[in-house]
């Protein structure tokens, strides 16, 4: 092959490969999907007082996903491996929200993960699942509702199948489906975040920093540490959690989907 030739072809695949590379970014929405992740940082730092690691490694190779809302239930189109210390996602050409929500809720593991040694899953899965949707800055409650994971949860309240708050937070869910646990997760995220009353939305959040502090102890397991710092604050004169968990499911209840 003379040298020309070589270099002629040479400039066409290159040609090649920077237009499926540029393709693929185009479908995949990666450059909008790395502009995320200073918002969910910040969003988190402000939330938790915790100091965010530098940007994550982002891939997309877990396939394609489908262009509707259609993606069943079991299906993995996001992923953080701690191993790699990577977040894995799903290219969606034709469903740009899930590629969002899917990025803010595993972007919010990798923080998690670097910022502490130590959570219980609920809580992990909970700020992951309540950092999916809504406004990433503060705005009204409404404005940070996750209205899947609501549906869901007032399903198992209308069905009366939601364990009692003390099997939740020991992370007790026996017999749930995993969306169910989802949708549980982030209610109890939500709760702990969100009241009409700011005052009343200040202590809980203050609730939810000392419980996650406390989870870095090494004296109890993480959810017994978790479970102790929030009965403690939440109990009555009579030592009771009853009035708290019908507050929580109640306020639940009354928001709109
Ligand atoms: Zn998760």
């Amino acid at each position: 092959m003379t040298g020309f030739l070589k270099f002629f072809l040479l400039t066409i695949a290159a040609t090649v490969l920077a237009c499926a590379d540029a393709h693929a970014e185009e479908a995949c929405h990666q450059e909008r999907i790395a502009s995320l992740w200073t918002p969910t940082a910040q969003r988190l730092e402000h939330l938790l007082s915790a100091k965010p690691p530098p940007e994550p490694r982002v891939v997309f190779d877990l396939g394609t996903a489908p262009a509707d809302q259609d993606v069943p239930e079991n299906a993995v189109i996001g992923s953080y491996d701690r191993r790699d210390d990577t977040i894995h996602l799903m290219c969606s050409p034709g469903n740009v929200g899930l590629a969002e929500s899917t990025f803010r809720h595993e972007a919010t593991h990798y923080f998690l993960h670097h910022a502490f040694q130590r959570l219980p899953s609920w809580l992990e899965e909970g700020m992951a699942t309540y950092m999916e949707a809504g406004s990433l800055d503060e705005a009204g409650l409404y404005d940070h509702i996750n209205k899947d994971r609501l549906q869901e949860f007032k399903g198992l309240l209308i069905r009366n199948r939601l364990p009692p708050l003390d099997e939740l937070i020991s992370g007790r869910t026996d017999g749930l489906g995993r969306s169910q646990e989802y949708a549980i997760c982030w209610a109890l995220v939500f709760g702990l975040l969100h009241q009409e009353e700011s005052t009343v939305q200040e202590q809980r959040r203050a609730l939810l920093r000392r419980m996650v502090e406390g989870a870095q102890h090494d004296d109890m397991t993480t959810e017994q540490s978790v479970a102790k710092t929030f009965f403690d604050a939440i109990k009555d004169e009579d030592g009771q959690s009853h009035d708290w968990e019908m507050q929580w499911r109640r306020e639940l209840w009354e928001l709109e989907e």
